[in-house]
């Protein structure tokens, strides 16, 4: 169990390096963050503008899939506390230890993923 949560924290870490890198984090809502809209005072034309405002707009989706990898593996590190680790949210069985090892912040069960 403590080798998942260290590999949990470990991805946690890095995954809010990598939202910080184009996103700050808001204070306010814990785990949020916003993608910061580029300074357009400092564009020099008209197609520096148009390049900053499309590098936005793709920062937003990766910056959503991490918010949920985030989430996750949030949620992952509060059932280890509680000790609800490796349960499957869905059926609330056991989990295949292989599938934590693959996906540590895994919610469903392969039988439960698939269904879905
Ligand atoms: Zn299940």
């Amino acid at each position: 169990m403590d080798r998942f949560k260290k590999i949990l924290e470990e991805r946690k870490a890095k995954l809010e390096n990598e939202l910080a890198s184009f996103a700050k984090k808001d204070e306010k809502v814990k785990g949020d963050y916003d993608t910061q809209f580029p300074d357009f005072g400092t564009a020099q034309s008209s197609d520096e503008e148009a390049f900053e405002v499309a590098a936005y707009d793709s920062a937003l989706p990766v910056e959503y899939a991490l918010e949920l990898r985030l989430a996750d593996i949030n949620k992952a590190l509060e059932k280890i506390k509680n000790g609800t680790y490796g349960q499957c949210e869905n059926c609330a069985g056991e989990m295949d230890p292989r599938r934590l090892e693959a996906m540590p912040e895994a919610r469903l069960c392969l039988k439960c993923r698939k269904g879905k």
